[in-house]
């Protein structure tokens, strides 16, 4: 199985060039997280890779920050995010999703292929990292649609996807998913290409039409969570015969965590939303538009169960699922109200709210959105703070008080069913191949900064 990661070679920037003359820089007296203990100390990156960690180092720098009090954990790996471009960039684009993911911590993201036109051949997922690769400020690889042609689906791979995302309520690329067979196709597909499966599983034979709905409520009661438990189900059965690895992504249930197990075989995994385990169905009925999605929320004891679920360790990533519209579609009447909201820029200020409640620990937190998406999905060289690493890091300031105000995001959305949260904790600079992209409130860095990652490949 390949397990290292790399740029699209033919495609970087002249200004992502892994050459010496990247400047280096010294982050100075921080509390540094690094294999489960914070010690104080210095980090030095060179050439966009950490070179050293330790109580002092004097070494002259092109560029030094002072981080006294605040805690230096490895840049957070959001892997699922909709970052749109290309025919849906008047909803989000490059630039804008990705200095969103600085702003909120993630030096990282995996971008999903339901986009115009979407990410459903070899073709199509370069033109994409081209483009990327000029824009973005952090670094980004792609996940592919599931497509019945194990042929596609190597190229594709070949081309850098992450993996293969099989959308159960209503496919991206042609593919029956109803028939069982068809699934078998691309599970088989999949393992022969070594990549994994991400299933957005929901039965569509469960969802209810929603001719007759009027209300987010009646939306609701049309997509219960029978869905999930019969597609979660049906696809570790099939999934048993093919033996391919699966991830599920934003699950709902905390039944559903329990199928699909821990992640010791390292061939099922699962991942959870922090608006899944943070919102019910109440913020449905109080705040409409602005808390719809798909999965939808669930009732509050499922919510506070499914919060467990994560604190506890069964749950093996969190990933924001950032799925940006227009306030315009969004207030369109309930069935025809896009589902998706803005995620990158509240997830890091709501999880370290949480730690600093005493309701999750840090450590938690860093493998849920650091350690284990790196691991999952191949990015060897990420998600851990140590010497040799990718210079990817985060300075937090675990004291920070906020308020989560949409107006001041960086996403083109400007709407949050967190607006007017408090916070406490908040991200203070990220640092993306040792350069500084995001600092107290400003983007710093310029588009190109980040890299177009390639599943499979060493930079
Ligand atoms: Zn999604």
């Amino acid at each position: 199985m390949p397990i290292a990661q790399g740029t699209l070679d033919n495609l970087k920037s002249p200004e992502s060039e892994d050459t010496p003359s990247l400047p280096s820089l010294l982050i100075r007296d921080a509390h540094i997280w690094t294999e489960n203990r914070i010690i104080r100390g210095s980090i030095f990156i060179e050439n966009g890779r950490i070179q050293r960690t330790a109580r002092k180092i004097s070494a002259p720098a092109d560029e030094e920050i002072l981080a006294r009090g605040l805690v230096a954990l490895p840049g957070l790996v959001d892997a699922h995010v909709h970052l749109r471009d290309m025919k849906l960039a008047y909803k989000e684009d490059f630039t804008s999703g990705t200095s969103a993911a600085a702003a909120g911590g993630f030096t990282t993201v995996l971008d999903m292929p339901n986009t115009l036109p979407p990410t459903d051949s070899s073709k199509r997922l370069l033109e994409k990292a081209k483009r990327a690769s000029r824009n973005i400020l952090v670094n980004t690889g792609f996940h592919a649609a599931a497509v019945g042609d194990p042929g596609a689906v190597k190229a594709m791979k070949m081309a850098g996807a992450f993996s293969i995302k099989l959308y159960l309520p209503k496919p991206i690329a042609p593919l029956d998913v109803g028939d069982d067979l068809a699934i078998v196709e691309v599970l088989k597909a999949a393992k022969e290409a070594s990549l994994p499966v991400t299933v957005h599983a929901e039965d569509a034979a469960q969802i209810e039409p929603t001719a007759e709905i009027r209300t987010f409520k009646e939306l609701i009661g049309s997509r219960l969570g029978r869905a999930e438990t019969s597609a979660v189900s049906r696809i570790l059965r099939l999934q048993e015969q093919i033996g391919c690895r699966v991830h599920f992504c934003h699950v709902t249930l905390p039944s559903s965590i329990s199928a699909i197990g821990n992640w010791s075989s390292g061939r099922l995994s699962s991942e959870v939303t922090p608006h899944h385990i943070l919102l019910s169905e109440d913020s449905l009925d109080k705040l409409g538009w602005k808390a719809w999605m798909v999965p939808p929320l669930r009732p509050r004891h499922v919510r506070n169960r499914l919060f467990r679920e994560m604190a506890t360790g069964n749950a093996t990533i969190i990933a924001t699922d950032h799925a940006p519209h227009t306030i315009k579609e969004k207030r369109l009447p309930p069935q025809k109200s896009p589902p998706g909201i803005p995620g990158l820029e509240t997830a890091m200020p709501l999880m370290l709210t949480m730690v600093n409640k005493g309701k999750l620990s840090l450590g938690r937190l860093v493998s849920l959105l650091s350690t284990n998406p790196a691991k999952l999905f191949g990015l060897s060289s990420k998600g851990r703070l140590r010497e040799g690493a990718d210079g990817d890091i985060i300075l937090v300031d675990m004291k920070k008080k906020g308020k989560i105000d949409p107006d001041k995001f960086f996403s083109k959305a400007h709407y949050s069913p967190f607006e007017g949260w408090k916070t406490q904790g908040a991200v203070h600079t990220t640092i993306v191949n040792g350069s500084i992209v995001y600092s107290n409130g400003e983007i710093t860095g310029k588009p190109g900064t980040g890299r177009v990652l390639r599943n499979g490949r060493r930079r």
